[in-house]
């Protein structure tokens, strides 16, 4: 018997949520971005789950010959774009669209022979001050791409840093929207600009933001950038982390539980050891008290989470016994609920699932 712990993908959950990308932004495109094997979803799964958006965006080149390989014919773009001059005869053999962030990536470009017209999306950097030309960069860099002959159709992108908090006091969307207008003043071209939590906001952003393409990433997998607010904006968890009770012990008041005895009962209790530890992906920094379900009761993370386990309370949960079901996020535990408690946010939770956790589709 394989141990008792699976990630379960919801495919139902995916189309859902791309429907309310396209509910948000109605008339854009949509990229899902499927990156870090689609926010540790498998990229199969988000095939399936993502098959009716417009283009499958990603990091890694290897990742988007996989999905060609796995029969996606529509657009792929890769949000980096390349990385050495050979990958030039990946975007040529693969039709694949190329994000174009610095000098280097447009001399590869100039260099190259490509046998058929290639689209690229050309980078601003608005302000994040992470990948693109800055504004007053971005017009001769557009001019360096337009005299490619193959070089066919050129969007315009930048990032935000701060999506989920329009009015940022240090950097706001409407103020990367501004600069991102300036540095593009007189360029022709579709554009994209909304990560999700430019979606979300889309209504209140309305009057500046005019995006051609959207890049939604969390809130396809039913999560949001500005953490424990997926409920609000209708989206539902994608991905149910669930394991089950392997042992009890029933501990007097005075003992300790785990590693480095972090917690001590302050009154007899009943310790459930559940199959899930930070080798499949759980955080170890996650504190007592964070949220776990048992048997659909909600109760609570004590002691330290360890390689393959992790301890919860199964006081009061007087049914609770050797494999009893236990939910570490998903249906009725969001992930950003559990990313709250342990300080992280959902993104890093879901992206670090263990290749060793056994990955289902429902
Ligand atoms: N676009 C780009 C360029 C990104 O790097 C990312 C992710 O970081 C996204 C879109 C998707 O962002 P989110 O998951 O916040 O929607």
């Amino acid at each position: 018997m394989p141990r008792p712990l699976s990630a379960t993908v919801h495919l139902d959950s995916m189309r859902h949520n791309l429907a309310r990308v396209r509910a948000c932004t109605p008339g854009a495109k949509v990229w899902g971005v499927v990156k870090a094997n689609a926010y540790g979803h498998g990229l199969e799964h988000a095939l399936r789950g993502f098959a009716d958006a417009d283009g499958l965006a990603l990091i890694e080149t290897e990742g988007a010959v996989r999905l060609r390989e796995l029969g996606w014919t529509r657009p792929l773009l890769l949000l980096e774009g390349i990385f050495e001059p050979a990958d030039t005869a990946l975007l040529d053999q693969y039709g694949l669209n190329s994000a174009v962030h610095c000098v280097e990536q447009i001399a590869m470009l100039e260099q190259a022979r490509f046998s058929r017209p290639i689209d690229v999306h050309l980078k601003m950097n608005t302000g994040m001050n992470r990948l693109g030309f800055r504004p007053d960069q971005f017009a001769h860099a557009w001019q360096r791409l337009r005299a490619i002959a193959a070089v066919r159709e050129i969007t315009l992108m930048t990032h935000f840093a701060n999506a989920d908090e329009l009015e940022h006091p240090r950097l706001s969307v409407r103020e990367q929207v501004r600069r991102f207008c300036a540095g593009a003043d007189g360029i022709d071209g579709p554009r994209s600009l909304s990560n999700s939590g430019g979606v979300l906001h889309q209504a209140e952003l309305a009057a500046d933001l005019s995006n051609d393409w959207v890049r939604p990433g969390i809130m396809l997998y039913g999560g949001t950038p500005g953490g424990n607010t997926a409920d609000h904006f209708g989206l539902r968890p994608t991905m149910t982390l669930a394991s089950e009770i392997i042992g009890i012990q029933e501990i007097g008041a005075g003992e300790t539980v785990g590693y480095g005895s972090r917690f001590e009962a302050t009154e007899p209790m009943r310790i459930g050891v559940v199959a899930c530890g930070y080798a499949d992906g759980y955080p170890r920094h996650a504190p007592h008290g964070t949220p776990v379900i048992v048997d659909g009761v909600r109760t609570r993370l004590v002691g330290r989470v360890s390689m393959d386990m992790m301890t919860v309370d199964l006081s009061g949960l007087a049914g609770a016994r050797v494999g009893s079901k236990v939910v570490l996020w998903g249906a009725g535990l969001p992930v950003d609920e559990v990313a709250d408690a342990a300080g992280t946010i959902g993104y890093e939770l879901m992206c670090a699932v263990a290749p060793r956790v056994r990955m289902m589709e429902a």
